[in-house]
């Protein structure tokens, strides 16, 4: 919400800063937030830091970072996270960004799924094509069941023991609760809609030997419609791949398809949005709300094009406006890191 709001921030988290979202141009904000002194608090709502390039291709090669040839998605991950080392920024994974508030005095309430709570000066969204959700099972009836008998992460692995579990998916988060809950669920289904598997050779290699051994069934097929008496979930419907519709019973069913980014809470705090793009200026990267700043895939203005060296520049723009934002009476003179001693010490370099 973009109006001022009295909130209590007492045993919220005090920061200067607040960035949302650790993808590649995150991390790189961190660094550059870092070189003028200032030091950032994270959150993504991943649990590792990398954005699409650790979720979506941590094996591809990039070529078109300035200075290195080839660079491997995962690998420009991890250079960043390096590169950012010295600023000592503090993660908070795992958690989704839901609420972001003005106050009175034109700070900021930033509140996460996990309900952790900051107090922050700015905040600079990060958050790419929106935060990672995981891809539904889609099918007639299943919405429903969602959280109650159809689930896309194992909370509590104790809840399935024992019970007639239908598994989804060919990647490693299917195939190794496939393995945990194997012996364990009173009967265990994996389907897949084809042959191949992404998941770990290794752990495709010890399913196959417990469908061998009989200790768990495969059915390569899709899903085709919940099977429900009343509000009574009682399996899925899946269709093989010569067309033929099979009934799957369980109490449960878990369904790994991967995740995929949904811009999410972001549309709802007051920003001027666009094309599922928050709208900022090109000298500070700020949004219509001053203070709050917008860097990476997230952000559009003319001329945008969503490169990761569009948002490397984008972040250090933005570090400047944020360190005039914080301290308006300053002046912040551009100092280059290979002379400036101030710049080496917060680098942790010997002079
Ligand atoms: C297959 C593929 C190949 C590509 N190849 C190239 C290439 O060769 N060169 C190139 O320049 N670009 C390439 N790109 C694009 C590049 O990956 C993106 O431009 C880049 O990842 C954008 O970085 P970002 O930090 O802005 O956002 P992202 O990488 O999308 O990271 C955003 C992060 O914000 C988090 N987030 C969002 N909302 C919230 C919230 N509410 N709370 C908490 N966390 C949140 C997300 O979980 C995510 O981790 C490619 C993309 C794909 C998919």
């Amino acid at each position: 919400m973009s109006e001022s709001v009295p909130v209590s921030v007492d045993g919220a988290i005090q920061a200067d800063v607040v960035i949302i979202g650790a993808g590649p141009c995150g991390l790189f904000q961190i660094f550059e937030l870092g070189l003028l002194g200032i030091r950032a608090h994270v959150i993504d709502s991943l649990k590792h830091p990398g954005g699409q390039c650790s979720e979506l291709y941590p094996e591809k090669p990039i070529y078109d970072i300035p200075a290195l040839p080839v660079c491997g998605a995962q690998e420009l991950i991890d250079r960043l996270l390096q590169q950012a080392k010295p600023f000592n920024a503090q993660f908070h994974l795992g958690e989704e960004v839901t609420e972001l508030k003005v106050l009175e005095d034109h700070t900021f309430l930033v509140r996460t799924s996990l309900d952790t709570r900051f107090h922050a000066r700015t905040v600079i969204i990060a958050g790419g094509l929106g935060s990672f959700q995981p891809r539904r099972l889609g099918v007639e009836g299943s919405e429903s069941f969602e959280g109650t008998h159809i689930h896309y992460k194992v909370k509590n692995a104790r809840e399935f023991t024992g019970k007639r579990l239908i598994i989804f998916g060919g990647g490693d988060s299917a195939l190794d609760w496939t393995l945990e809950f194997a012996g364990k669920a009173r009967s265990l289904t994996l389907v897949h809609r084809r042959a191949e598997f992404r998941a770990a050779p290794a752990s495709v290699a010890r399913m196959r030997d417990l469908v061998e051994h009989r200790s768990i069934n495969y059915v390569e097929a899709i899903a085709h419609s919940v099977i429900a008496e009343g509000n009574e979930f009682r399996g899925v419907r899946v269709k093989r791949m010569d067309g033929q519709i099979e009934e799957l019973a369980g109490d449960h069913a878990l369904v790994f398809f991967g995740l995929h980014p949904k811009l999410g809470p972001i549309a709802e705090w007051g920003l001027t949005i666009d094309k599922r793009a928050i709208h900022v200026d090109t000298e500070k990267f700020q949004t219509n709300i001053p203070g709050i700043f917008a860097v990476g895939d997230i952000n559009t203005y003319p001329g945008k094009k969503k490169l990761i060296l569009s948002g490397f520049h984008e972040a250090a723009l933005a570090a400047f406006a944020v360190a005039a934002h914080l301290n308006p009476a300053k002046k912040i003179p551009l100092q280059y890191t290979t002379t400036s001693p101030i710049m080496h010490k917060r680098l942790g370099v010997p002079d």
